[in-house]
């Protein structure tokens, strides 16, 4: 029987992930080894108990009593804090999703791979943090990274049989988010519930905003340079409103190979989840008479200067995804708290980069997980900074 953990059980990408899991027998058909949450206890109290979990681990240790007390009775061990998740990534298990938020999700997929677990990856941010780290520790245990976010998985669906010597290029759609259609000097007003609207995904509130900021996309720009290996320049971003090409490949013949479907995660998450085989997955067929026609349109860099910064953090590489994604990770929390506007999250990132100079280093072969630890916890400083500058300095203004 196949055993799986899922990291990040309680968010948008677990939800789903558990969904196909229980579709396909739950507990009957698989070992669950470990479930992890972060602060919503009793889905996570919920999970555990249907899929029979060896044990169950919520991020924020005030929550241990409450889980217990949820799981008394059920066989399932209960555990909290970020070194009992660090634990249960520890835990063999032959296939383990990757979908806590943000850079917290860095180190259980690492430690993960140490067991030679197949890991489906949906947390872009370990491949943008430390992705020469990660490839190298999974060559190094014979582990596998199968891409979740939806473009990667399309990638990889259209590079199937092919050589990668025969990439030109690799397109990556997107959406343009909650705001795309926005004129941009309203953008700078945008409120969050705004930039949360958006027109055909529904995913957890960070990756919605980074949806509509492109943040996300920047994030995916990166990340696909560091799983495929292209360089920076092979790699175009179209907005595509209707999001039903999920991303294509462009071979050197000039054929191109798009993976379409619904946007429905569960296309990617279905795919990592029963690779290398095709199994059924209860999503939408698509009617192509009923879709009539798609539309593309090239993103306009003042709108979206997020796509702009992806290219200079490929091009420093080494620690600077890891600024990055630290920057971006504090801009968001700011803007959700009101600190900031929609438009200063992207300049909040640049200043702190900019201040970074130096700090970063260019070598890949030699970055280890702490230099990525130490990196991102110096770079939410300095964005904390300059996020109170600019509080101050609008406070002022008033
Ligand atoms: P959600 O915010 O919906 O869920 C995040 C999960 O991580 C929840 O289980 C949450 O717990 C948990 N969590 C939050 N903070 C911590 C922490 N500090 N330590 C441990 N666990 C924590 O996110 P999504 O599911 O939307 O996204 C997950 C990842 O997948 C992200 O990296 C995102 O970029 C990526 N992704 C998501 C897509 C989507 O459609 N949603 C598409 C492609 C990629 P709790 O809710 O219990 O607090």
């Amino acid at each position: 029987m196949r055993s799986l953990s899922i990291f990040g059980a309680t968010g948008s990408i677990g939800e789903q992930t558990v969904d196909l899991l229980l579709r396909a027998g739950g507990a009957k058909t698989h070992r669950i080894v470990a479930l992890t949450g972060g602060r919503n206890i009793a889905r996570l109290a919920d999970m555990a108990r249907d899929l029979r979990a060896e044990i169950a681990v919520c991020a924020d240790p005030s929550g241990l009593a409450d889980l217990r007390e949820r799981l008394a009775g059920s066989g399932v061990e209960a555990a909290a804090g970020t070194s009992a998740i660090i634990e249960a990534a520890e835990r063999p298990a032959d296939w383990v999703m990757s979908a806590i938020v943000g850079a917290a999700g860095l180190e259980p997929g690492f430690r993960a791979l140490r067991h030679g677990a197949t890991l489906a990856l949906a947390n872009k941010e370990s491949l943008v943090t430390a992705g020469p780290l990660l490839l190298a520790e999974a060559e190094r245990h014979k582990a596998r990274i199968l891409p979740v976010d939806s473009e990667h998985s399309a990638i990889f669906q259209a590079l199937v049989g092919e050589d990668i010597a025969a990439v030109e290029r690799i397109i990556l759609t997107a959406s343009g988010g909650a705001l795309r259609d926005w004129p941009l000097e309203a953008l700078a007003r945008a409120t969050v519930k705004e930039a949360l609207a958006h027109p055909n995904w529904a995913m957890g509130q960070r990756i919605t905003i980074d949806s509509a900021s492109m943040f996300n996309k920047a994030l995916e720009v990166i990340e696909t340079r560091e799983f495929f290996g292209v360089d920076p320049d092979q790699i175009e971003v179209i907005i595509h409103p209707e999001s039903l090409i999920h991303s294509m490949v462009g071979y050197r013949d000039g054929a191109i190979m798009a993976h379409m479907g619904a946007p429905d995660m569960r296309h990617s998450i279905g795919y990592a989840l029963n690779w290398p085989d095709r199994s059924y997955l209860p999503v939408a067929r698509l009617d192509l008479a009923q879709v009539g026609q798609m539309t593309f349109r090239a993103p306009d860099l003042a709108r979206y200067p997020a796509l702009r910064l992806a290219r200079s953090v490929m091009a420093r590489r080494g620690l600077a995804g890891a600024a990055f994604n630290a920057a971006k990770e504090v801009a968001l929390d700011h803007f959700l708290a009101g600190g900031i506007g929609f438009m200063q999250m992207a300049g909040l990132v640049e200043e702190t980069l900019a201040t970074l100079d130096g700090e970063l280093g260019h070598e890949n072969d030699a970055m280890t997980l702490e230099d990525v630890q130490a990196v991102d916890h110096l770079a939410r400083i300095r964005a904390n900074e300059r996020a109170d500058a600019i509080a101050r300095r609008q406070a002022g203004e008033r």
